[in-house]
């Protein structure tokens, strides 16, 4: 891949760089966010990565995390560093309103602005847009916008085991959304010093005991099977929320396990976080998930993962949902 010259020219001399990722950052997010930040620190770059809300506590093992600003938190510092910045990244998001009130502060500061995403219809917020919907994940676009800037030695273990952790966990460990470029990166990464057992090591077997027992009580108390619809659901409510003590993260993932039943096509985790209720829908095949998301709960995301959030109240979301199901019936039945 060709870059233009004129962004060459830009990064390949030092700059004052943000680095953004969307709310409820997931291991893309934050792995995406963090290889950039460690390639590009070798031009010499002041970069800072910023992100709305906190990242889960799995992720602490990358190089730098301890350092990211979260605007949630660190409101008047995150607003004194962007002052000083003038190139814009933005990383696995294609909309200010993924970035909350941060986008409002950004959409108006002065800056170059690059975008490297792998979602769907994205937002005219970009000089310089990277958009490919067909790539595994963010990271995967990263190492290649790395390679395309004729940077391919800079790839070293550190931005690799970022890199590296962005891809393992869009592709739910090599399971889906994966192409033959993903598996190419991979073999490489792990040829460039990535230690890809460490890296999963340290993501998928770092649960806390809680979150195997509130896995428990999603399969065993709070799963709906449909069959006539193909789809089965888990629903969580503010009291599960008190009762398992649940924090940022902890549900990552509960709803893959609904795919694992043979004819389930269409899987959905509903719960009741602090203000909002938040929908994570996940399908198999050609079931697109995003346009339900976009068309019914403003939200957005891939064909086989999306998410939306709701101000309704749990029970009525859930209901909304189920309602919805007849207009599917058909494609959800087609194998
Ligand atoms: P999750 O269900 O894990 O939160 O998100 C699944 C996918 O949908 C991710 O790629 C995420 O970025 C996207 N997504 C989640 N929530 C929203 C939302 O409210 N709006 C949009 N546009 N995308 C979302
Ligand atoms: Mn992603």
């Amino acid at each position: 891949m060709e870059y233009p010259s004129a962004l060459k020219q830009l990064l390949h001399y030092p700059q004052n760089i943000a680095i953004f990722s969307h709310r409820n950052p997931d291991g893309d997010a934050i792995g995406s966010a963090l290889a950039m930040r460690h390639y590009l620190e070798q031009y010499g770059h002041t970069v800072h990565v910023l992100f709305p809300s906190e990242y889960p506590e799995e992720f602490e093992f990358l190089p730098a995390a301890e350092e990211i600003l979260i605007w949630d938190i660190h409101t008047e510092e995150c607003k004194h560093v962007l002052g000083k910045k003038n190139v814009f990244i933005f990383l696995d998001f294609n909309a200010y309103s993924r970035i909350d009130k941060m986008g409002d502060y950004v959409k108006n500061l002065p800056g170059t602005r690059i975008l490297i995403d792998h979602h769907l219809y994205p937002e005219q917020m970009a000089d310089y847009l990277y958009s490919e919907p067909a790539a595994s994940s963010t990271c995967e676009l990263v190492y290649r916008f790395i390679v395309g800037m004729g940077d391919s030695q800079k790839i070293n273990p550190v931005v690799g085991k970022c890199i590296y952790t962005g891809i393992v966990t869009d592709t739910g460990s090599f399971r889906h959304a994966t192409n033959s470029t993903v598996f190419r990166i991979a073999a490489d990464l792990v040829e460039r010093g990535v230690d890809d057992t460490a890296v999963v090591d340290r993501i998928f077997n770092s649960q806390k005991e809680k979150n195997l027992r509130l896995l428990g009580h999603c399969l065993n108390n709070r799963m709906e099977y449909l069959p006539e619809f193909h789809t089965a659901l888990i629903w969580l409510t503010r009291k599960d929320y008190e009762d398992f003590e649940i924090q940022r993260g902890d549900t990552e993932g509960i709803v893959n396990y609904l795919l694992t039943i043979r004819d389930v096509k269409l899987a959905a985790f509903i719960h009741n976080q602090p203000t909002i209720v938040k929908l994570s829908l996940r399908s198999k095949g050609d079931f697109d998930v995003q346009e339900i998301c976009r068309t019914h709960f403003n939200g957005g995301g891939h064909k086989n993962a999306a998410g939306a959030y709701s101000h309704d109240s749990l029970k009525s979301t859930v209901q909304k949902f189920k309602d919805l199901l007849p207009l599917y019936k058909e494609q959800l039945a087609k194998t």
